[in-house]
């Protein structure tokens, strides 16, 4: 197993970001967590979770800015980044082009100059989808024109860098994008109390299509797992050129694997 001292999760103290900490602590026990995220870590945490927060380095901070993103890299050592921080759904344009496009760029680009190895980014299903079925896509599934919307079109945007980014015969830094599609599990702020307002407005009488439509979710803990793997490949002298330069689906295998 590849040895990962130091690890600096962007968005941290998400939804994902939380699960991340806690996949990190359990499967890679030696590894140094740091966090850097626009908003504090929680005090508290539910029973799901079995680190302690006083005990994750912390770094308060705006993705966007280069001087922040620079003081966090350079202080915690970090062998590797994983930037999972997007604002939510349902935001204007202008934020996810700041955020996703232009944070996403700056991260990258402090990155590289830091001499970081390894870089993995969670993107989303949402970057192939236009609202018309995916029916047994693969990755080769090409990009639509048009995307879905504001938040997917700069996903898809920040993706592309990523792998573009990607320079392991050169400077040696690393990618990978790993895509999700819906996300569920213990500290979601999207789904279930998306539905619960639907619900407690009333607006549980309207259908989309045949009503057969499926969709994919993906359990939380897996989706962390994931990124856990991930990091750990980028860094395996061994395994890396199976993974770097990529973009990943993840899902669920049956069954949901709860750690
Ligand atoms: P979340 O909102 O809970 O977490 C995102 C984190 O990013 C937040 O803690 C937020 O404070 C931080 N952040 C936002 N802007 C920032 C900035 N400028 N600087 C520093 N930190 C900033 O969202 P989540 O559901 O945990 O999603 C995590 C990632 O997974 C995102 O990249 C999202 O696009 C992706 N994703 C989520 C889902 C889902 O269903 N939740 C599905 C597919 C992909």
């Amino acid at each position: 197993m590849p040895q990962l001292n130091s690890v600096l999760l962007v968005g941290g103290s998400g939804f994902l970001g939380l699960h991340l900490i806690q996949q990190f602590h359990v499967h890679s026990p030696h590894t140094k967590i740091t966090v850097f995220d626009i908003r504090p870590l929680p005090s508290k945490l539910s029973k799901f979770f079995t680190f302690d927060p006083r005990e994750i380095a912390f770094f308060q901070g705006d993705l966007t800015l280069a001087q922040d993103v620079s003081k966090a890299i350079r202080q915690s050592q970090c062998d590797a980044i994983v930037h999972s921080a997007s604002p939510m759904h349902g935001m204007a344009q202008a934020i996810y082009e700041k955020v996703n496009v232009e944070g996403t760029f700056n991260l990258l680009k402090v990155a590289k100059e830091e001499g970081i190895g390894a870089f993995v980014y969670t993107s989303s299903a949402g970057v192939i989808f236009n609202g018309q079925d995916v029916v047994n896509a693969d990755e080769s599934w090409p990009y639509p024109e048009v995307h879905m919307d504001g938040y997917n079109e700069t996903k898809a945007t920040a993706e592309t860098a990523v792998m573009k980014a990607n320079d392991p015969a050169g400077s040696g830094f690393r990618t990978v994008c790993l895509r999700p599609a819906g996300i569920f599990g213990p500290g979601d702020r999207q789904l279930v109390p998306g539905l619960k307002a639907s619900a407690e407005l009333g607006q549980s009488k309207y259908q989309l299509g045949d009503n057969k439509n499926l969709f994919d979710w993906t359990y939380v803990g897996n989706v962390a797992d994931a990124h856990v793997l991930a990091a750990q490949k980028l860094l395996d002298e061994e395994a890396r050129d199976e993974v770097c330069g990529e973009t990943f689906f993840i899902t669920n295998d049956a069954p949901t694997y709860f750690w």
